[in-house]
């Protein structure tokens, strides 16, 4: 039969996918079921983005483009770094690929060889780890508890650290959590890296423009200049802008490390799609106050889930920062048993539990390194989360 290659085996198909997939057959099937498990906005991609789009494919922008982006994206990407982050990028300091997810892709390809450690504060996306894996790293995961606002700690870092480190990876606001590091979280772990100059550093700020109440986004280029060099800080337009299938990130870092990431690209993808990239420069350069607006929206649907899921007895929810996503904590559900008998021993049977009996589909913390948690992601309407607590709260007072 077939057999893949080790790196594949090694990862295997995301978790996340997986349930996203039972669910949608469930729903197929004529069940209820109310999906809060995907990573998007169900917003549409603002109209002036579409056009833009649509002028490019007119004009003739059908083409290969620059190897890691046009010139007209780049300078767009340098303009916002220095807009909205303070920061001063030269165009050959710019990276574009298809997708944040890309650039994380090249990063790791382009910098690690067999062993090279990446810390990884856990919970986190589990791109993160794969990624590393496939590119033969070794992601060295540290759990960070909900006491600790699911962030990373200065003394875990220091004691993280071997010289066989490449990267910290960090991630603010979080996916799953929803945390997000503020000036005062962020310095001491910059004092960490400070004193050891070969960890390079990886911020993925994806979410930056969802933040609530008044936090203050910052990223750590920005706060430490003697860290710019050494950082390398990853964006995208997918969740802001509402384009996930556009496939466009990007990036800023060394020129040295941008070159070689470029190499990584060069024999994969080519280049971003041109179309892409020009709805990207609209997006990015056009008007952006449609983004306050749905950052209400938001918070709006962030404190009605929280509100709800805290008052069920047994989960226990953090007030997360920004995104679009609560990590909840369910360990006063688990030793718990099923109205069917079937005991409640892990956060994956606690999430198998409400797929089946209230066609709720959550993604449980173990995808993400750390149990017993429960992601819910409410990118959805206010309706359909107002419905979905109601039966998570059923389910749960029927559990004995
Ligand atoms: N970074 C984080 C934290 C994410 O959650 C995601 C998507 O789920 C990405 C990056 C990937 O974004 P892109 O669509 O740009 O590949």
């Amino acid at each position: 039969g077939f057999v893949p290659a080790s790196r594949i085996s090694a990862i295997g198909v995301s978790q996340i996918l997986k349930i996203g997939a039972r669910a949608q057959a469930m729903k197929r099937d004529g069940a209820p079921v109310i999906i809060l498990g995907a990573g998007e906005p169900d917003f549409d991609t603002p109209d002036t983005v579409k056009q833009a789009a649509w002028k490019a494919i007119q004009r003739g922008d059908t083409k290969y483009t620059a190897l890691d982006g046009t010139p007209d994206l780049k300078q767009a990407i340098r303009e916002k770094f220095r807009r909205e982050n303070g920061l001063d990028y030269a165009a050959d300091e710019i990276t574009v690929a298809t997708g944040a997810k890309q650039v994380l892709f090249n990063a790791m390809m382009a910098t690690l060889n067999a062993g090279d450690e990446v810390i990884i504060p856990t919970p986190a996306w589990t791109s993160y780890s794969d990624i590393v894996t496939i590119a033969e790293g070794k992601p060295l995961c540290i759990p960070c508890s909900a006491q600790a606002g699911f962030k990373l700690t200065a003394s875990q870092l220091e004691a993280a650290i071997t010289p066989k480190t490449k990267w910290l990876i960090l991630n603010s606001p979080s996916n799953p959590s929803g945390a997000a590091y503020s000036t005062t979280d962020y310095q001491p772990l910059i004092e960490v890296l400070l004193r050891h100059p070969h960890v390079r550093l990886l911020v993925d700020d994806m979410y930056e423009h969802i933040v609530y109440d008044d936090f203050r986004f910052v990223t750590p280029a920005a706060l430490e200049p003697r860290l710019k060099g050494r950082t390398l800080t990853v964006n995208g337009v997918s969740k802001a802008y509402a384009m996930t299938g556009w496939r466009i990130g990007y990036a800023g870092g060394s020129r040295e490390l941008i070159k070689a990431m470029a190499v990584a690209q060069s024999q994969s993808t080519s280049c971003p799609s041109s179309v892409s990239q020009a709805a990207a420069v609209e997006a990015l350069s056009g008007p952006q106050h449609f983004l306050k607006e749905r950052t209400e929206s938001f918070r709006r649907r962030r404190d009605l889930v929280v509100a709800g899921l805290n008052a069920i007895d047994g989960i226990d929810c953090r007030v997360p920062e920004g995104a679009f996503y609560t990590f909840a904590g369910c360990a006063g559900l688990v030793g718990k048993t099923t109205p069917a008998g079937k005991p409640i021993e892990t956060d994956t049977d606690f999430s198998d539990y409400l797929l089946q009996e209230a066609h709720v589909a959550v993604v449980p913390g173990a995808a993400f390194g750390l149990s017993p948690f429960f992601r819910i992601s409410y990118a959805t309407s206010e309706t359909e989360l107002t419905e979905a607590i109601l039966r998570i709260a059923a389910a749960c007072s029927r559990l004995g």
